[in-house]
């Protein structure tokens, strides 16, 4: 099945080109032979992707991983997003054992004080729920586009994620944000509140803040791992207090969760 998947994410990455995105959905549907996930972190990309599966009622699973650590604009949304068009949208939550483990190790802002920590955390909280949300799927839809950031414009519309052994479609890839926006609009479509304040790409809150004109799309994410200068691993105070770690500048953390660690 997997060398079957390959060759059709080859095939689909050069069709994808000249289909729009609801017409890149319905060919997935169509030539997929099992499951497909589309996982939605409810940002604007995602949201625009999920009213085109819910609007046109395709079979496509739509899921999110509640981390327990998202803003309350997010739950709205998640909220207001399933009372417009009558659908759930799936959750997935970290392991309660893992999680009690993580917090009661590190603390429960413990991704603050080493990259090691954070992606402990995201290990918990984002990859391993991503793996249980894609269990089984012959099919994975995310909401990347190529322009977000300069580690992704290797990518393709459509790819075979070996690891997985499953079909990754990108169906906005040559969308840019703006278009995204526009088609929101004229749609109707609910968006997370945050994005009106300065906030591009959201995730966890902790780790998400605004961004400031001219900086980088997903500069908002883990900027403190971006800020600073790196040291070797963790330091700690003489009185046992932990010590944040220094980060090298330029450093690119993605979102493990959304993305899958590859692309990390
Ligand atoms: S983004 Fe932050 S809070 Fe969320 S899982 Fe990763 S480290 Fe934890």
């Amino acid at each position: 099945m997997s060398t079957d998947l390959e060759a059709l994410s080859r095939e689909l990455d050069l069709a994808f080109a000249q289909l729009t995105p609801v017409e890149r959905l319905k060919t997935l549907v169509e030539r997929v032979p099992g499951r497909i996930v589309f996982t939605t972190s409810l940002g604007l990309e995602d949201q625009m992707l999920t009213h085109l599966i819910f609007a046109e009622k395709l079979p496509i699973e739509v899921k999110t991983l509640d981390t327990g650590r998202l803003f309350p604009e997010t739950y709205t949304v998640w909220r207001e997003t399933e009372e417009k068009y009558g659908r759930r949208i799936k959750a997935v939550y970290p392991k309660g054992e893992a999680l009690e483990e993580l917090v009661n190790d590190q603390g429960i802002d413990g991704f603050y004080y080493a990259p090691e920590f954070r992606k402990a955390c995201c290990g918990v909280r984002k990859v391993e729920p991503l793996a249980r949300a894609l269990s089984g799927a012959e099919a994975w839809i995310t909401g990347l586009r190529r322009d977000q950031s300069a580690n992704r414009e290797g990518m393709h519309f459509v790819g075979f994620d070996a690891g997985r052994g499953l079909l990754k479609a990108n169906p906005l890839f040559d969308w840019t944000r703006e278009e995204i926006r526009l088609f929101a609009e004229e749609e109707k479509v609910p968006v997370n509140a945050l994005h009106g304040q300065g906030f591009l790409s959201i995730g966890c809150a902790p780790c998400t803040r605004a961004v400031r004109p001219g900086e980088p799309e997903r500069a908002g994410r883990w900027w403190w791992e971006e800020e600073t200068l790196r040291e070797c691993g963790l330091h700690v105070e003489p009185d046992g207090r932990v010590i944040r770690a220094k980060l090298v500048p330029g450093t690119n953390h993605g979102d493990a969760a959304f993305e899958g660690p590859a692309e990390s």
